[in-house]
């Protein structure tokens, strides 16, 4: 594993999320034929934000650069990757290792970016031949290996981080496991669950009203009876993720708005409740940014100190990369 840390980033280490990346998007010169596949979002706005750690599985496992290519090929139900000239040649047992072996040393990983259609890293675009001749779409050998090991950790394709709509998705998918992952490391009861439900309540509205219901009702009916479990735990992490995956549309954001702005009215002067309201109606529209409309909002709180509103995930814009994220939208 190769780290890479600019010097800023070096001296937040603690603070910042850290996010594994296919060694080949980040400029390194690792694939077969000795080229990289530099990838502009993750180079130029990640690498400010995010602490890179750049993963090459296949010279990991010793294949070297230049190597000769791979390909996966699926025989009598196993998956296999073998050498698309070299005939003989079989990494299988070595990348599924290597992929074993490495998910348990990410544990506090924020999420991993992988170049598409590799035989390594791809997570769902990557060809698969069948000896009948028939030819389908899966996961990479390591990929594979993560993703089955780390379920809950927000994975992506490069080819997925091209619009803002994408990226912006991604940033808070990250975000949000992290906010779970550093929680589940604490000692843990139902009144804690229950408090992190509550600070990320809105962030999870903007992601979809029905999923926020289902995590609610699920929380009313298991919080009553005794003791948390770790399948407690494990259950409201899935869904508190799969409800992040959503994506969130303007229109959901102004469900969110306009309900921190009513618990808002006891708090401030009917002028300033109308201007919020003006605001919302001007994000609506696409004529102003969600970062304003979230910056009066979290000005307002900062005053007013409201209990509902106290540690909420969705008025926290102190991160640089929602100053971008959310000025785009
Ligand atoms: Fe290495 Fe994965 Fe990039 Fe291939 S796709 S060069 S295995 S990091």
């Amino acid at each position: 594993m190769n780290i890479s840390i600019t010097n800023k980033q070096s001296q937040q280490q603690n603070s910042q999320p850290r996010v594994a990346v296919s060694a080949c998007l980040l400029g390194q010169r690792v694939r077969y034929d000795g080229n990289q596949k530099q990838h502009a979002f993750v180079c130029l706005q990640l690498q400010k934000w995010l602490i890179l750690e750049a993963i090459c599985p296949e010279v990991e496992i010793g294949m070297g650069v230049p190597r000769p290519p791979i390909k996966l090929i699926e025989v009598a139900g196993r998956i296999k990757a073998v050498g698309v000239e070299q005939a003989g040649l079989d990494v299988t047992r070595q990348l599924n290792r290597y992929g074993h072996n490495t998910a348990q040393q990410l544990s506090d990983l924020d999420a991993y970016i992988f170049k598409a259609r590799s035989p390594s890293c791809g997570l769902t675009s990557t060809p698969i031949k069948h000896s009948d001749g028939s030819s389908k779409k899966g996961a990479g050998l390591y990929a594979a290996q993560i993703i089955k090991q780390l379920p809950l950790l927000p994975v992506v394709e490069e080819s997925r981080l091209e619009t803002i709509a994408q990226q912006v998705n991604f940033l808070q998918r990250l975000a949000a496991h992290r906010r779970w992952r550093l929680f589940v490391n604490q000692a843990l009861g139902w009144s804690e669950l229950l408090q992190f439900h509550q600070v990320n309540s809105f962030s999870l509205m903007a992601h979809g009203n029905e999923g926020l219901r289902c995590l609610n009702t699920w929380l009313s009916e298991h919080s009553k009876n005794g003791r948390i479990s770790k399948s407690h735990l494990q259950l409201y992490g899935q869904q508190y993720m799969i409800q992040f995956s959503r994506q969130a549309s303007r229109r959901r954001h102004v469900r969110v708005l306009v309900n921190i702005a009513r618990l808002l009215r006891p708090v401030v002067s009917e002028k300033q409740y109308d201007g919020l309201f003006s605001l919302i109606d001007l994000f609506e529209r696409a004529d102003k940014s969600l970062y304003s409309v979230i910056s009066q909002l979290k000005k307002y709180q900062e005053r007013a100190r409201l209990p509902e509103l106290e540690g909420q995930s969705y008025l926290d814009l102190d991160a640089e990369m929602w100053s971008w994220a959310y000025k785009k939208q």
